[in-house]
């Protein structure tokens, strides 16, 4: 990467990636590989996420055992969605046995016209739950929105409800994905002000796809700024030059949230390696452990 830090920054900062549950056998093939790409650079933890609306939810238990069998940290993703407190206590059970110390704890989004009418429980109901049946056996980690979840009505409630949940027992947050470096920081000292005193983890989107960035931003309030919709629209037709610019943009990104002090990164992989692996790369994170691995390989 051009005018990139390249292993100079601080080997200590740790990251982590998020995948999917896939729905195919091809599918669970190219995840093991993606996983085994990214293997190298020694992250935190693999979360695996989950479909508040039922779909995935069998998915989810099955990749993280499937990761679990196989010594990689995996992080499940849980929401009280449809699920009862007796079907939540034997989840909470079952992630118990199969080792599972930490979760990834969500109101979640039930896909579209799956009973958006019915109310679904807050996060806080369930890291409140998962507290009063467990205590502090899992590490907790909850959602929260630099640029302010496109449900509420002010960054001031938002900040309230984000505070609900540290109260209610979180130990880390991580962030929805972001374009805008100041939005971040504005967040955590905003946060800070606010006494809510817990690591705010950066979500990270790599770039990968222009029109798939805009509908889902557009979706989750993730703003894509001006100059940056601009540049990729230039790239409308080769989306390998766009990936490419992608990955330059994102991980000058990085380098400016470590800098400002940033506790780690939490990657939305896609379930692809390649640009986080590029990503990571051009950071420099990990370094001593790639060297330790191409010594050993
Ligand atoms: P909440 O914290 O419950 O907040 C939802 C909205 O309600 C916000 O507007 C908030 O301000 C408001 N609110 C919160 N508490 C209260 C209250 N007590 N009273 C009134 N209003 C309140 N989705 C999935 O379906 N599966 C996943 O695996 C998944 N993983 C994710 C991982 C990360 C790191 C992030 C950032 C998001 C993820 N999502 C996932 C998306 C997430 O489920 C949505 O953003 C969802 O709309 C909100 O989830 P939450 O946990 O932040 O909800």
């Amino acid at each position: 990467m051009e005018g990139s830090n390249k292993n100079t920054i601080t080997k200590a900062h740790s990251f982590s990636v998020e995948m999917f549950p896939p729905r195919t056998s091809e599918g669970m093939l190219k995840l093991d590989s993606v996983v085994k790409a990214l293997q190298k650079f020694r992250p935190e933890y693999f979360s695996v996420t989950y479909g508040a609306g039922g779909a995935t939810k069998q998915g989810t238990r099955d990749l993280v055992l499937r990761f679990l069998k196989r010594d990689i940290n995996a992080v499940p993703h849980l929401s009280f969605g449809g699920t009862t407190e007796e079907e939540m206590r034997t989840i909470l059970e079952e992630y118990r046995e199969f080792g599972v110390r930490r979760l990834v704890v969500l109101r979640g989004d039930l896909p579209s016209g799956v009973g958006m009418s019915t109310q679904q429980p807050h996060a806080s109901d369930l890291v409140h739950f998962i507290r009063a049946e467990t205590g502090d056996f899992f590490n907790i980690d909850v959602a929260c929105y630099p640029e302010t979840h496109p449900e509420s009505d002010s960054v001031i409630t938002d900040i309230e409800y984000f505070k609900k949940k540290v109260r209610a027992g979180a130990n880390s947050a991580i962030t929805q994905y972001f374009y805008n470096v100041d939005a971040y920081f504005e967040f955590t000292s905003q946060c800070q002000k606010e006494g809510i005193d817990l690591p705010i983890v950066p979500g990270i989107m790599p770039i990968t796809n222009h029109a798939n960035l805009i509908k889902f931003s557009s979706a989750c309030g993730a703003e894509i700024p001006r100059w940056l919709r601009k540049r990729l629209e230039t790239f409308e037709s080769n989306n390998d030059d766009l990936c490419k610019y992608g990955v330059e943009v994102v991980s000058k990104m990085c380098e400016k949230l470590f800098e400002g002090g940033a506790p780690g990164l939490h990657f939305y992989s896609m379930n692809r390696s390649g640009p986080i692996t590029e990503i990571i790369d051009n950071l420099g994170i990990c370094a001593v452990s790639l060297q330790h691995n191409s010594e050993n390989s």
